[in-house]
Formats: C-alpha cells, structure tokens, sequence
C-alpha cells in the first residue's frame, strides 16, 4: 500500500490543511515535551516566528528512564489545544500506547509515533483505525525495509495519510546521540510513495547540530523538518540541550529560505 510500485505519484498528506508533500517544506517545531500553558505558548510563537506551520508538543513521552518526566498525558493534551486556539497551529502529538489513541486523537491533527514504538503493532493498527494524519518515526534500529512495513500496518488499517520522519538510527558513534540516515530520505522517496521528513533535534541531539542538519535535510529533499524549540532550554524538562531558542530561529527560518523548496520533486 505504501509502495511506489502501484502508486508512482508521490503523495501529499494534509493536515487541518497544511500540507506535507513533495510541493512544499513544511516546518513543524515546539517543545518537546508540553510543560505549562506559558512555555508551550512561547515556544509555538518562537515556533510561527521561525515559519512553522504546526506544532509539536509531547503530552505522552516515552522516556528511557521511568524516572523522567513522562509528560502531563491530558492535561499537557488540553494545553496544546488552548494554544492551538491562540496561535492557528495545529497539533502534532505524539501516542504511546494503543489505550491512548482515542483520547489523544481527540485532541491531535496528526497522532505520532515515536521510535520506541515504531514496531508496536497493536498501537500502529489502532493510530491505522483512528481516522488522523500519523507521522511515523523510525525505530532506531529498524531498517527501511522494516521501517516501510510499519507504515504498512496503519494503511492496511485504511489510512494513507501517512509522513515517514526519519529521526537518526543507532550505529558505534557515539559523537551525536544518533546517525541522521540523510540517504535515507531519498531511498525511501524512490521506493514509497508517502513523504519523508526529517528530526535534526533528536537525531543529533545537540543544539549546535540542529541547523547544519536541517540544511543537509532539505538539501537531499525532504519534504519537511521537526525541531525542538524552548523559551528556557536550561529550564527544560526533557531535552534541553537539543532545543533551538530565540537567537536560532531567524538562522533556521533561513534555511528555509535559503533552500527554497525543489518544487514538485519527484
Ligand atoms: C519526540 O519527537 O518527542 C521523540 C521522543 O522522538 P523520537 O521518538 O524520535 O525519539
């Protein structure tokens, strides 16, 4: 269902109407995790202000450490929905277990799932079933060949409308807390129909990788970027050290200018 083969035109998924697909560059940047109401609004302005046209906030985060903050789970849901209000921007969010889909799909434009899950079938049957845009992450270990599977399971379950983010695989080095596969991007636009995009933030993990990576993103032809912005990165209670703040964010606008989009990329 996902493969070109029956498929050849790419395909673009909208989402509450922005679309993501091979005539654009969509932006989607926030916080990574949903802390209070005045860092998710600061981040999503941070966020317009740089050119985003959704936004990205855990509510549900799946972390290594059942020690670390796991996310405000509805709560940090009823924020994102109170800011989307204010700013226009729809929500991209993330599902971490298949109980939640309903819940979250209540809240969400676009249900995510992370790399931890990326193989979880039951929860990519159900985000299949649940009648929302899903941006499929890849699993850190997964091959594209595995990676293009997991999005078979949610379109078999009926829902096409599915982005492929391509968020940085395991490999020996340990110099960026992920490899970011670039070759990746234009493997799986030959051999998929659906579009690719791509997480600088969490592939590198590091701020200071965050715009160098972005640039290699569209440069290969990436139907989109998400990036980690936060108010207070120091403050931050997931990921600080990876998120973009003020001063950044005229250089990443730039790079969306300055790599202006390979219209109709085929
Ligand atoms: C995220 O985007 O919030 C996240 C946890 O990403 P990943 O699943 O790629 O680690």
């Amino acid at each position: 269902l996902v493969s070109r083969e029956n498929h050849p035109q790419r395909s673009t998924v909208t989402v509450r109407g922005v679309p993501i697909g091979p005539d654009t560059v969509t932006l989607i940047a926030g916080p990574c995790a949903v802390e209070t109401p005045e860092q998710t609004l600061e981040a999503a302005l941070m966020a317009k202000a740089a050119g985003a046209t959704l936004l990205r906030g855990g509510a549900f985060k799946p972390r290594t450490s059942p020690y670390a903050f796991q996310g405000l789970g509805e709560k940090g849901l009823r924020i994102l929905a109170e800011v989307r209000e204010e700013t226009g921007l729809p929500i991209v969010t993330e599902v971490v277990d298949a109980h939640d889909v309903a819940l979250v799909a209540s809240y969400a434009d676009m249900l995510q799932v992370g790399t931890r899950n990326a193989q979880n079938f039951a929860l990519l049957q159900a985000v299949g079933a649940a009648g929302k845009p899903v941006m499929l992450k890849r699993g850190m270990t997964a091959t594209i060949e595995e990676w293009l599977m997991a999005a078979e399971y949610v379109a078999q379950r009926g829902n096409l409308d599915i982005v492929l983010c391509e968020r940085g695989i395991r490999t020996y080095e340990p110099a960026t807390r992920n490899t970011l596969d670039i070759s990746a991007v234009p493997v799986v636009q030959r051999l998929s129909h659906l579009p690719v995009i791509v997480d600088p933030s969490h592939s590198g993990g590091r701020r200071d990788l965050v715009l160098p990576l972005s640039r290699a993103a569209v440069a290969v032809g990436a139907d989109g970027l998400i990036v980690d912005v936060h108010p207070h990165p120091e403050q931050a209670l997931c990921d600080g050290p990876q998120a973009l703040v003020n001063g950044d964010l005229d250089d990443l606008a730039a790079v969306m200018r300055d790599f202006p989009p390979l219209v109709g990329r085929t």
